[in-house]
């Protein structure tokens, strides 16, 4: 029911598709495809991974005509990364029709290599909006014989500010053509768009399947390898991350790097293998006790950490190879909840990057990062604070005996109280963090279990 064979496609096209192993039909590609190839308009709901890019691409080599020598396709993507996936996949899919000449055209790339290669129309264009527009501007693209006008990841492309590019190479395009419009997500200034530049669409959202992992949004941000930490700072600020995990490739970035979050105001730990296990230990259950916001850990040291799900994970160095990666991913979105992580890549670890996306098999999700300079300090302090009990198993203490002793004799109420670890010659308590002085009073005043233990309180 769902097999490309069912479709009203080119025989050299469904012989491609034989030759990528395709059995069936994504989803998405069930649903477009049959409007796409009746020349509707279509507005599709489609992640990266859904097949999108064969379905748009499949449309558009089906109604191309290779005899005809004009632009008749034209592709916008919101980064280089993907307008190269792009036209690979394309490419794979056109590799049983003769002669289709493809060119990708970004951004970024020197312009002169371009326009020699513009010398004869394209059948295809792939591209970024500035650069297409920058070519249709100067006369070295002609619009005039498009047929089929794909927006791919039109959500991001409206982030990056491509909103007036998009319209000023519409009104630069043949009149009458086919918008194939793709989109993660569907926010107002999608409709906004679709309303402006489609008729009367076809519109396909996808339900996502059930057995989905958790949603991971990844991100990764280039940086200049002097702006990380204010990157790294500006982020942890940004996301408001109460719980957040920061990897380092090097132990000595790992100290580096919380000392200079905790000078920036937040409640930063490092985490690493060279420390003594009762400090590790110590760093552990501030963390878990949400006393400590930001931790700092290196791969190695990371793995004793037993956290069910956490919202933010930083590579604030890339990882080495792509399964180490993976890994950090898998530290977050987890138990059913959403999760962000985010990588920080130097230009120079680009290589990196592309090994990843290798792994991956899909395009990385690039952002732009305007790196402000440090405002000062802004404090992103932890909810909560840590008192340290210099008395343990050893000293027969339980939990219930500290929380009896904090919560007695008009002290606090149990939900200023968070979790109480017992080691065997020193206990911890999490106080939430307004009420952390008045706790230490009271135990101070007062005895735990009869007896006066020494109380401190950490960080
Ligand atoms: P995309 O969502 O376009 O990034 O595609 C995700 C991946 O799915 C790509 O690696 C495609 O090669 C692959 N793919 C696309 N369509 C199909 C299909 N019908 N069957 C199996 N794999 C597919």
């Amino acid at each position: 029911m769902t097999t490309f064979n069912t479709l009203p496609l080119k025989p050299a096209l469904l012989a491609s598709i034989e030759t990528l192993g395709y059995t069936e039909m994504t989803p998405v590609q069930a649903q477009s495809l049959p409007p796409m190839l009746a020349g509707r308009d279509v507005i599709a709901q489609a992640q990266t991974g859904s097949g999108k890019t064969a379905a748009f691409g499949l449309s558009l080599l089906h109604s191309l005509d290779p005899d005809t020598i004009r632009l008749q396709a034209l592709v916008l993507c919101p980064t280089r990364e993907l307008a190269d996936q792009v036209s690979k996949a394309i490419r794979k899919l056109a590799a049983n029709i003769p002669n289709v000449k493809l060119l990708t055209l970004c951004g970024g790339m020197p312009l002169g290599p371009q326009l020699a290669s513009l010398t004869h129309d394209p059948h295809i264009v792939v591209g970024t909006p500035g650069r297409v527009q920058e070519h249709l501007k100067r006369g070295s693209l002609h619009g005039g014989g498009i047929k089929v006008l794909v927006l791919d990841e039109a959500d991001r492309m409206l982030d990056m500010g491509f909103s007036e590019a998009i319209d000023d190479i519409i009104g630069r395009i043949a009149k009458h053509h086919q918008t194939l419009l793709f989109s993660a997500t569907y926010p107002d200034e999608i409709r906004k768009v679709s309303q402006r530049v489609q008729r009367e669409p076809v519109e396909i959202t996808v339900e996502a399947p059930v057995e989905e992992k958790p949603s991971i949004e990844q991100r990764f941000h280039e940086v200049d390898p002097a702006q990380k930490i204010d990157a790294l700072a500006q982020l942890l600020a940004g996301e408001h991350a109460e719980h957040a995990l920061v990897f380092c490739n090097m132990r000595r970035d790992v100290d580096a790097v919380a000392e200079e979050l905790d000078r920036r105001g937040f409640s930063a730990l490092a985490l690493h293998g060279d420390m003594e296990q009762r400090d590790r230990d110590e760093v552990l259950v501030r963390f878990a006790n949400r006393s400590c916001s930001v931790l700092v850990a290196t791969d190695v040291a990371a793995r004793g950490l037993d956290i069910v799900a956490l919202p933010l994970v930083v590579s604030y160095d890339i990882a080495h190879d792509p399964e180490t990666h993976t890994h950090r991913i898998g530290r977050t979105g987890r138990a059913g909840q959403s999760g962000h992580a985010i990588t920080l890549c130097t230009p120079r670890e680009r290589p990196k990057a592309s090994n990843i996306e290798e792994l991956l098999g899909a395009p990385l999700a690039w952002r732009p990062l305007k790196v402000a300079a440090p405002r000062g300090k802004t404090l992103n302090l932890a909810p909560m604070k840590t008192l340290v009990i210099d008395a343990g198993r050893q000293d027969k203490l339980r939990p219930g005996d500290i929380l009896g002793a904090l919560t007695g004799d008009a002290g606090l109420k149990a939900d200023a109280i968070g979790k109480i670890d017992v080691f065997a010659t020193r206990a911890y308590v999490a106080i939430r963090r307004e009420l952390a002085n008045k706790a230490l009073e009271q135990l101070r005043a007062g005895k735990i279990k009869g007896r006066n233990f020494r109380v401190r309180p950490l960080g």
